[in-house]
């Protein structure tokens, strides 16, 4: 049976506008596009011939689910010259292309990656403070505490304490534990953080906060998708419109 080519393309932060020029064009061609739930739908919608097929869910990833998603890559792609899988940000970073990728292989189906704005150098550009600042930082880890069903817990929290600036995706329901962990690791108090909700999208904010106060996150209610940097970079970031987060508010 013929069969066409699977695109993984990364759809950038969110900003429609801040898509490759590749991925457009890929879009452009497509019959058929999965997409995930932090896709913006401007850029579902360059695809205007494709089927558009939502697939995503947003944290709480199910490996049933993942499976199914890997499945229908391959149905897709034994009927349809040209599928894209749309994934948030860069598809090679916490996007789980990896499976889809061994999915495919294994089915003997041809594919290609397009890289996309990871939500990191999104939220960093949004802060306006480099992540390797000369003189304080030369190293920068990209993290996640978070851990899929059935597989064993990591280190993250190493990771995290060897690096000179760390950004941790998907941290936002365990601030708490990530504050924790990384105090008892030695990692000091007042390390300056930066949470930025909605990096490239309209409804972003940004709030400075220490290590020691990441817990109060919880109480401020951010909803959106949101990455935490810290490290000694953001000491003098105040300068910037930073929203407060209220000491009293910290549980
Ligand atoms: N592949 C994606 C990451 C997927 S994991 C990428 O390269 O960006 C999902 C996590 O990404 C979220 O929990 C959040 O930590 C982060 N994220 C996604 N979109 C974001 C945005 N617009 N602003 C801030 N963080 C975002």
């Amino acid at each position: 049976m013929r069969s066409g080519k699977v695109y993984l393309v990364g759809a950038g932060p969110g900003a429609p506008d801040l898509l490759t020029l590749r991925a457009a064009e890929l879009l452009r061609q497509a019959d058929i596009v999965f997409y995930d739930a932090l896709v913006h739908p401007d850029i579902v919608q360059i695809a205007a011939h494709a089927e558009h097929v939502a697939v995503g869910k947003r944290c709480g990833k199910h490996s049933t689910a993942q499976r199914f998603i890997n499945k229908r890559l391959v149905d897709a792609v034994r009927k349809h010259a040209h599928v894209v899988r749309l994934k948030g940000g860069d598809p090679m970073l916490f996007g789980r292309a990896q499976e889809e990728i061994a999915a495919l292989r294994a089915a003997g189906i041809e594919f290609e990656v397009v890289p996309g704005v990871t939500s990191a150098l999104a939220a960093t550009a949004e802060v306006g403070v480099s992540l390797t600042q000369r003189g304080v930082a030369r190293s920068v880890t990209f993290v996640t505490p978070r851990i899929g069903e059935g597989q064993d817990s990591n280190d993250w929290a190493r990771a995290a304490m060897s690096a000179d600036t760390t950004v941790i995706y998907m941290g936002l329901g365990q601030a708490e534990q990530i504050a924790e962990a990384l105090i008892e690791r030695g990692m000091s108090q007042s390390t300056p953080v930066v949470v930025v909700e909605n990096a490239s999208l309209p409804g972003h904010r940004e709030f400075k906060l220490t290590l020691a106060d990441l817990p109060g996150l919880a109480s401020i209610g951010v909803a959106g998708p949101a990455v935490i940097l810290m490290g000694d970079v953001y000491s003098d970031a105040s300068a910037h419109a930073f929203e407060v987060v209220p000491r009293t508010r910290y549980a």
